[in-house]
């Protein structure tokens, strides 16, 4: 992999923040740095291009299925959205359009992959070294690497060697067309509902592999007219109100997930009643009927693909696959089907949230060793024995309900906050007590017992033993008001000329305020 060099001068000189990653939380916090008067940052992205998730999941029909008035920064608003639900292209489009807003491209080195990041108690500096063998210090280091970005490749006998194209919704494979092919798409979840309505159309025959059936609600999508788009421009103030509402919309919504009701039931018959509306055939329906608790995975919204699995050249195959040998497939349930090619809808490595590189902190603790279990921090963002690094969508911050972008800016809020604690002294560093780390986790698991989520499905929220690393266990708001002081009695300050502060004196900080403010 060919990687950009850093400018000399980055190189040898100290940043104050670097941020890995430049998906929707590096672009974000890198705004709050330069919004805060904190230049010296640099976002290390290992791509040639900003964008994440959006850059990446390119596959027919990716888009977002939480309303784009809410699914974008309440800081740099955009009244052009041209649909309620943007498409891929659209929110890649948008982060562009931010980094080009806040002039971050300058900020930014493309090509870097991060493999390693090692704190040294002595000096309080972080050193980042690339995959070239570069190096790179700052005083604290910002992890936004995102929770949805490495694809997971399921374990079948004889996949590798298909004879056919196999590739994986993360890393579509434009170069091969798929018309008049005989396609064979496996799993059932966000991606695989919207990129089976896209594709059905054009392939000869599509057969869906479902393991389990999703609770599938409609959506309300529309296009955005231009005479909407010109209010929401000339009165931001509609579009602020517009996305108050549809977050109100999400949050009365959360005791569907933190305690299963008859609400949940009556919800329920929502789901059924749109899979009647499209499904004629009772057999088909059954197959398709979940068995499993509402919320317990993720509820999908789509329009089309109940009337995609309708489709004539369209079968679906209620079990995993046993077994690919040569281009046939072999299902658990003893049927086989011979295809071209074969599309993996099968989601990402997420649960045990193992760091992405060595992260090696104090007294050599290795990031990857502490969160063999499933990763734990202090409000999904910073852990002890790493002191300044700071984790964004961190452990037990993903939304069941709502927008990934609310809780992102709870963190950058709570974030920033830190920066400005350590960035108040030539050498400082953060330390997390160990305490709050262990209560606030112990707070979590209480707290996710009896959830739809651990109420017996399998789904990528959990660890192999079950354990919820990955959601926070109530209203988004309660999120929000916990990071929205920093709770600086929390941590330990170690200043590495000459050792610990005590946490009474405050007084330090606050001479440095007006040069931060
Ligand atoms: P996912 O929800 O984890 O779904 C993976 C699917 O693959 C499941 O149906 C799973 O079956 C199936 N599967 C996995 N391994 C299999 C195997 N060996 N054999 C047969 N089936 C197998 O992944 P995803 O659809 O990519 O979605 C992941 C997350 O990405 C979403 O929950 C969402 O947060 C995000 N996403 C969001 C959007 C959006 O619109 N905002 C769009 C796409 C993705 P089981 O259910 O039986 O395990």
């Amino acid at each position: 992999m060919s990687e950009f060099t850093f400018d000399v001068n980055v190189a040898e000189s100290v940043l104050d923040v670097a941020i890995v990653g430049s998906g929707f939380a590096g672009i974000g916090m890198a705004i709050r740095l330069t919004q805060s008067g904190i230049e010296n940052f640099r976002i290390l992205e290992q791509s040639a291009d900003i964008g994440g998730t959006w850059r990446d999941n390119t596959y027919p029909g990716a888009a977002c299925d939480v309303p784009s008035h809410l699914y974008s920064f309440s800081f740099a608003p955009n009244p052009r959205w041209s649909r309620m639900f943007a498409e891929q292209k659209e929110i890649h489009g948008y982060l562009k359009d931010c980094v080009d807003r806040f002039n971050l491209r300058e900020k930014t080195s493309f090509n870097t992959t991060i493999v390693s990041a090692k704190f040294d108690a002595g000096t309080n500096l972080w050193t980042l070294t690339t995959y070239a063998g570069r190096t790179l210090k700052a005083r604290l280091v910002v992890m936004a690497t995102g929770a949805l970005n490495r694809p997971a490749y399921p374990d079948i006998p004889g996949m590798e060697d298909f004879r056919g194209r196999v590739f994986h919704t993360a890393e579509w494979d434009h170069s091969y067309a798929l018309e008049g092919k005989k396609v064979a798409v496996i799993g059932t979840g966000a991606s695989a509902i919207q990129v089976v309505p896209a594709i059905a159309p054009k392939v000869k025959s599509l057969t869906l592999y479902q393991r389990t059936p999703a609770w599938v609600f409609p959506k309300f999508d529309r296009p955005i007219k231009s005479l909407e788009q010109r209010l929401y421009r000339l009165l931001p103030v509609t579009q602020k109100l517009f996305r108050g509402a549809i977050y109100a919309a999400g949050e009365a919504a959360t005791p569907l997930f933190l305690k299963p009701s008859a609400l949940s039931k009556m919800a329920e018959s929502i789901g059924r009643r749109h899979l009647s509306r499209y499904v004629q055939d009772p057999e088909l329906r059954e197959k398709l009927t979940p068995t499993y608790a509402l919320g317990c995975k993720r509820i999908l919204l789509s329009n089309d693909y109940y009337p995609a699995l309708a489709r004539e050249n369209v079968s679906v195959v209620s079990c995993g696959v046993d077994k690919i040998e040569g281009r046939t497939i072999y299902a658990s349930d003893g049927s086989k089907q011979v295809v071209d090619a074969i599309v993996l809808a099968t989601g990402f490595k997420v649960p045990v949230a193992s760091a992405p590189f060595d992260i090696i902190g104090l007294n050599g603790k290795v990031l990857q060793d502490d969160w063999k279990e499933g990763a734990e921090a202090y409000k999904g963002m910073t852990v002890t024995g790493y002191p300044n690094m700071l984790f964004t969508m961190g452990p037990n911050t993903g939304p069941g309900n709502t927008s990934v972008i609310f809780y992102i800016e709870s963190q950058l809020r709570y974030l920033l906050n830190y920066v400005k604690e350590v960035l108040a002294f030539d050498d400082a560093s953060l330390e997390l007590k160990q305490e709050k780390q262990t209560s606030f986790n112990e707070m979590i698991q209480t707290r996710m017992q009896n959830t739809a989520w651990t109420s017996g499905c399998h789904s990528w929220y959990l660890t192999p033993s079950g354990k919820n690393t990955t959601l926070w266990p109530g209203f988004s708001m309660e999120y929000r008001l916990i990071t929205r002081q920093f709770d600086r009695e929390s941590y330990v300050m170690h200043l590495a000329t000459s050792g610990t502060v005590a946490e009474s004196d405050q007084s330090l900080n606050r001479l440095f305020e007006p040069a931060l403010a």
